[in-house]
């Protein structure tokens, strides 16, 4: 059986002390109501080691991190660095990374596997914006994403990847995709990761949607087949709206 997750993004949101009760406040009603999900939180750098200290069920992911393991790269943090701090996901590839800082599939594939050699579990984020959904291009654009993000890795690698399909056009939009949409991606990356890695690693794989999925959507969205869960942004800033999509699975 594969692993259903929920992973807050809180992107650059929260100073430490809110940040800090945010995570307090999602620990505690994670713990008085365990489920079988996973449960991930991502804040920013600044507050991993801190929130660390204060969440035990709930996991804690980065949402980034740099492509070298060390050296003279300034304002970067290694995955090392994460490791060191108690993270054990990461955040690789999200929309925001690809068109604010122009990260392209090379150097995400670098990311992965240096995540993967220390011992992070990577998100790889994967979607199409809508010019290219309009122009029927997105499943070239998603085969592209993944052929190249996930090169070189091996079937026991794959065990420690998570894949997050997050259409761009509805990240932070308020425009979800259709439970029938969310399938059908859903669907053809097992597809393609059955084809890359076999049908076994493709079946183990979790693959969670992401992109303004919040409590009142995220039961249609979870009940999909190849849906395991969800990567959250704005509603994951809520801890009553966070655990209640955590609930929705
Ligand atoms: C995200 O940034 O990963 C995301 C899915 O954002 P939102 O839920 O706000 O659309």
């Amino acid at each position: 059986m594969r692993k259903q997750i929920v992973a807050g993004n809180w992107k650059m949101n929260t100073l430490l002390k809110d940040g800090m009760e945010l995570a307090k406040a999602v620990e505690k009603m994670e713990k008085e109501t365990r489920g079988d999900a996973v449960v991930i939180i991502a804040p920013p750098f600044t507050h991993l080691s801190k929130i660390r200290e204060l969440i035990g069920n709930v996991k804690l992911g980065a949402q980034n991190c740099a492509s070298e393991p060390s050296g003279a790269f300034t304002g970067e943090i290694s995955p090392e660095m994460l490791r060191s701090t108690g993270v054990e996901y990461v955040i690789i590839g999200h929309s925001e990374r690809r068109s604010h800082f122009h990260e392209g599939n090379d150097l995400l594939n670098r990311k992965v596997k240096l995540s993967l050699s220390t011992g992070l579990k990577p998100i790889y984020c994967c979607g199409e914006v809508l010019e290219e959904r309009e122009a029927g291009r997105l499943f070239d654009v998603v085969r592209e994403q993944l052929e190249v993000g996930l090169k070189g890795l091996s079937a026991a690698d794959m065990a420690n990847m998570v894949i997050a399909y997050e259409p761009v056009w509805a990240i932070g939009t308020g425009k979800v995709a259709t439970p029938g949409q969310a399938q059908e991606m859903h669907g053809f990356i097992r597809g393609l990761v059955a084809e890359m890695f076999g049908q076994e690693v493709a079946q183990n794989l979790s693959v969670l949607y992401g992109g303004s999925c919040k409590p009142s959507n995220a039961a249609e969205l979870f009940r999909q087949p190849d849906v395991d869960g969800g990567l959250i942004g704005g509603a994951s800033l809520k801890a009553e709206d966070f655990i209640a999509i955590v609930h929705a699975i």
